[in-house]
């Protein structure tokens, strides 16, 4: 089944570091039918990250047969690794509910493509490149190759902005939070169900 332009789809994108999982995962706990979408990526799990939860980790042979037999919604290659939804899973998932997308803007800019998917497409930035580096480094999973990496990708990520709705500054962690909550929350009403609050 392919989505009814019904659910809603949120894009959450931002540089590395800025809290977008931190939102989304509160996001989630606060409303049961707001659902993450698990990304597949041949990037090597972190030693907090669990397969099937944060990502479904694939080899690289696994995933370009993925991309082959063309299961993927978007995909692409950041920082040396593919990272892609699959159709299968969001179409399912849309069924019965609202979806939250942590993705980049080469992935918001192939979903936008898609003209019967309700899309919210928000990106989060922090209000300094000082501020970058400094959650960046304190986030200690990454290498310090890592963390250049994903740091020296801020400038080319912010030249994206425009295919954005909205843009956000993720100064105070809780004032996001509720920014994102009601941007969602009025595009949902709009589609006439208010969401259900988690027990
Ligand atoms: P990380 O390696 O830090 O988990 O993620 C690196 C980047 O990949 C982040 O900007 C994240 O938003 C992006 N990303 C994660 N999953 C996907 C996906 O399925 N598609 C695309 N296009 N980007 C993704």
């Amino acid at each position: 089944m392919t989505p009814n332009g019904e659910n809603l789809m949120v894009i959450l994108s931002s540089p590395s570091g800025v809290g977008k999982t931190t939102i989304t995962k509160k996001l989630q706990q606060k409303y049961q039918n707001l659902k993450i979408s698990i990304s597949h990526t041949t990037r090597p799990p972190r030693s907090n990250e669990v397969d099937g939860v944060d990502y479904n980790f694939v080899t690289k042979e696994k995933f370009e047969d993925l991309i082959k037999k063309n299961k993927f919604y978007e995909y692409a290659k950041i920082f040396g690794n593919y990272y892609g939804t699959s159709k299968k899973d969001v179409d399912q998932t849309l069924q019965t509910n609202d979806v939250i997308f942590d993705i980049d803007w080469q992935g918001t800019k192939q979903l936008s493509s898609f003209k019967n998917l309700n899309l919210i497409k928000i990106y989060l930035i922090t209000d300094s490149k000082a501020e970058l580096k400094k959650r960046l480094l304190k986030r200690d999973q990454n290498t310090k190759e890592e963390v250049e990496k994903r740091f020296k990708s801020f400038d080319e990520d912010v030249q994206h902005w425009n295919d954005y709705d909205y843009i956000l500054i993720n100064k105070n962690l809780d004032i996001c939070f509720k920014q994102i909550e009601q941007i969602i929350l009025n595009n949902k009403s709009k589609k006439f169900n208010f969401f259900r609050k988690a027990q």
